[in-house]
Parts: structure tokens; C-alpha cells; sequence
């Protein structure tokens, strides 16, 4: 599954707001809602952002996946942990959602690494359920 030829350039679709970041999806009514193009958002959005409940929450940024210097990097099998970990979570019927427009699909390290199911988990959570992951 993994075509692109410099790994170094893959994105996490799991990124922090801050200046920089590509936002490529926002959630509305609990599913994500795909831009056509990323935007990378600067210090006057991430300030605005950082009003009401988390920006994790409400948006989805990607931006340079940074392997071993993640906590999420799994090293025995050189690949993100957090993406394989989303998918054993969630339900077939998710993973069989059909695919949509995503602006960063070519450059994502979880669907590089997992195909079509690593957007079906994509596009049904939020930081939320990542988070579970993260702190567990
Ligand atoms: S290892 Fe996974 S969670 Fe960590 S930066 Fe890369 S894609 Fe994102």
C-alpha cells in the first residue's frame, strides 16, 4: 500500500492547531466535512480556534508526520500505531464507508499505510477518540 517513494513527506492527519497546520476537514453534526483544498491556518486562527471546546474537536489539521519523534511511531513495524489502533476500535460498516474528496489522501500516512479503512476511521472520529488512545 505504500506508493509514495519519500516516506519523509507523509502527513499526519492527526495534527495540532497551530500556525502552519493544513486544515483539511472541519465536523459538523458528528461527521467530517471535507474542503475541496487545505488551508494552513495561521497565529489569528489558532488563537480563535482556542475559544469553546478544543479545536482537535471541531477540526482536523495535517501536517509532516514525524515517525519516531511521536509517541504513536511504532518502531518494530515502522509504522503510526495510533491509525492501526483507530481501525482495530471501530466497527466493519465503518471501515466500509465509501470514500470521499480529502484534499490530503495522496501525502496521508494512514491511508498509505491502511488503504480506504484508514479513511473510514478518518471520517467517523474525532480528536476525542483519538485522545482515548493517546493517553491510554
Ligand atoms: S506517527 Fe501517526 S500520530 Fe504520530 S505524527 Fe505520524 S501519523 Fe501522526
Amino acid at each position: 500500500m505504500d506508493s509514495n517513494s519519500n516516506q519523509e513527506d507523509y502527513l499526519c492527519p492527526s495534527y495540532l492547531s497551530k500556525p502552519g497546520a493544513e486544515l483539511f476537514a472541519y465536523v459538523a453534526e458528528g461527521q467530517l466535512q471535507y474542503l475541496n483544498e487545505t488551508v494552513v491556518i495561521d497565529k489569528t486562527f489558532t488563537e480563535a480556534a482556542k475559544k469553546g471546546r478544543s479545536p482537535e474537536s471541531r477540526f482536523r489539521f495535517a501536517g509532516k508526520c514525524i515517525k519516531g519523534g511521536c509517541a504513536q511511531w511504532d518502531n518494530g513495524n515502522s509504522a503510526c500505531g495510533l491509525s492501526n489502533k483507530l481501525i482495530n476500535a471501530v466497527t466493519p460498516q465503518t471501515l466500509e464507508a465509501t470514500l470521499q474528496h480529502c484534499a490530503i489522501r495522496a501525502k496521508c500516512r494512514w491511508f498509505a499505510q491502511n488503504g480506504a479503512a484508514a479513511c473510514g476511521v478518518c471520517s467517523e472520529s474525532v480528536r476525542n477518540m483519538e485522545e482515548a488512545f493517546i493517553t491510554s
